[in-house]
């Protein structure tokens, strides 16, 4: 057996480098990222390729080591060339990512050190600061002391624990689903939906309140629906509003809309994935009133802080909700739960072993200051705004009302076509073209074109080198028809 363990010893030590091979493998790495990061300007926003990485195959899982530049050239060509290149700042569709490079060195700390951010015996600086990430963001959405929160893996994660935690805080169980009345709008993500499903509440009753005009929840038929569903025996009990939809980036009225989750004893429940963090700018902050008033809120570092993929956050007002719904005891834990110092993440959400997720949020907070976030918030509202302006100088574009936040709509109307097809070509043809990239949706069964801008890289450039392709391809398209 000693013989044998020696022999595995020195096989399993491959996978602990030595310095002069960390070296090595680092430059490889480093000069990868220069490369990618010094061409990044010129890159597509979106590489057509027919190949669609398929060449990954080609190198499979073997017993054997390979070479590092090998490696990275099979990671370069069929990773990261072909489909979206979310780092772009030509990346204008759907709700962009950032992918700030701070907070990838914060990543590659967490993930050497690996501390283990779950329960603070285990790490309690990491999870102080996890803690204190918390407690600035909640501030920065209005809540005063008393509230709690967690770093989770994303938006749809978060929204999971806010809804199962308004279930268990609302005190309702499987035998009162088929009574149960949520209430969200036509707009409300998808991810809800999943959540409704994987919570079981879509058993119950969901109504989706129509939108006014801007895109917005109509409060006043949320009112009279409730009123109806309760007169008619039914429970009604959550909420769900959008602070800027996916769609549209439309600001459901929250203000009203807590008003009357209050007045009749509701869970306010608000996703705020993608525009709940600008109220960190003063723009912001005039559009997002009364996101304080929400029992729950979720919001998206990894979006709106502008941070890689792989962070959102759920707050909630009053904490005991969060906790009631989480906490669980298991004898295996019992060393390492003794400690009541601090909340741990692990008793805030279902994940127990996770990355230290706080390290990727505070290093870029600690060397930047907030302030060029907030900075950068401000800046993609207004050119938001700016396009929206300069894109009805277009002869024939129609646009959607004016942007709430950093999502703007818009379609043309061309003279004598179909205008869904046209538009269905002109947002292929922008997506061949490769140099922006553009998403499309469906408003009131229109195909409609939007611009959300969020990229960290995407600044006046951008947004003027988008109206030239618009501008293009709209010419290109009429002319060929
Ligand atoms: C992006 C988004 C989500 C989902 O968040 P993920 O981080 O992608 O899981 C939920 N709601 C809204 C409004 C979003 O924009």
């Amino acid at each position: 057996m000693l013989d044998r363990l020696k022999e595995l010893e020195l096989s399993s030590k491959q996978l602990e480098p030595d310095k002069s091979q960390r070296k090595e493998l680092w430059q490889s790495i480093e000069g990868y990222a220069e490369n990618f990061l010094s061409k990044i300007n010129t890159l597509k926003a979106y590489d057509y390729t027919q190949d669609k990485g398929i060449g990954i195959y080609d190198q499979p899982i073997s017993e054997q080591p390979r070479n590092i530049e090998s490696i990275l050239q099979n990671l370069a060509y069929n990773v990261d060339r072909p489909g979206l290149n979310p780092a772009s700042h030509g990346h204008l569709g759907y709700i962009p990512g950032g992918g700030i490079y701070t907070s990838a060195l914060g990543d590659y700390l967490s993930d050497i050190t690996n501390r283990y951010a779950g329960v603070f015996f285990a790490s309690p600086g990491a999870v102080r600061m996890e803690n204190m990430l918390i407690d600035w963001m909640g501030k920065a959405i209005g809540y005063k002391d008393g509230f709690a929160g967690n770093l989770s893996s994303g938006g749809s994660i978060s929204n999971l624990i806010a809804i199962s935690t308004a279930r268990h805080a609302m005190g309702i169980k499987p035998k009162h689903y088929e009574k149960s009345v949520i209430y969200m709008s036509e707009h409300t993500h998808h991810c809800i939906n999943k959540s409704l499903s994987i919570t079981g509440l879509s058993e119950g009753i969901v109504r989706f309140i129509s939108l006014d005009e801007k895109f917005r929840m109509n409060a006043d038929e949320l009112e009279r629906t409730i009123a109806k569903d309760k007169e008619a025996g039914l429970r009604p009990w959550l909420v769900i509003a959008s602070a800027g939809t996916t769609d549209m980036g439309a600001v459901d009225p929250i203000e009203r809309i807590a008003v009357i989750t209050k007045e009749n004893k509701l869970w306010l429940h608000v996703d705020g994935a993608y525009g709940g963090l600008f109220t960190l700018c003063e723009e912001g902050k005039k559009i997002l009133k009364g996101l304080s008033e929400a029992d729950s809120i979720v919001i998206d570092p990894h979006k709106t802080l502008f941070l890689p993929y792989g962070l959102g956050t759920v707050l909630v007002k009053d904490k005991k909700h969060l906790i009631a719904a989480n906490r669980y005891r298991a004898n295996y834990m019992q060393d390492i739960v003794k400690s009541e110092d601090e909340l741990s993440p692990a008793d805030l959400s279902p994940e127990l072993s996770k990355p230290f997720r706080g390290l990727r949020l505070w290093l870029p907070l600690m060397i930047h200051g907030a302030k060029p976030f907030r900075d950068g918030m401000e800046e993609k509202i207004l050119l938001a705004r700016y396009f929206y302006e300069e894109v009805q100088k277009i002869a024939g574009i129609e646009v959607g009302p004016y942007p709430d936040l950093s999502v703007a709509a818009f379609r043309y109307v061309p003279k004598e076509d179909n205008a869904d097809e046209f538009n269905q070509k002109l947002v292929d043809e922008i997506q061949r073209d490769g140099r922006v990239f553009l998403s499309s949706t469906k408003i009131n069964d229109k195909f409609t074109l939007r611009i959300a801008v969020l990229s960290f890289r995407t600044h006046l450039r951008t947004i003027d080198l988008t109206l030239d392709i618009l501008k293009e391809k709209i010419l290109q398209l009429e002319r060929s028809e």
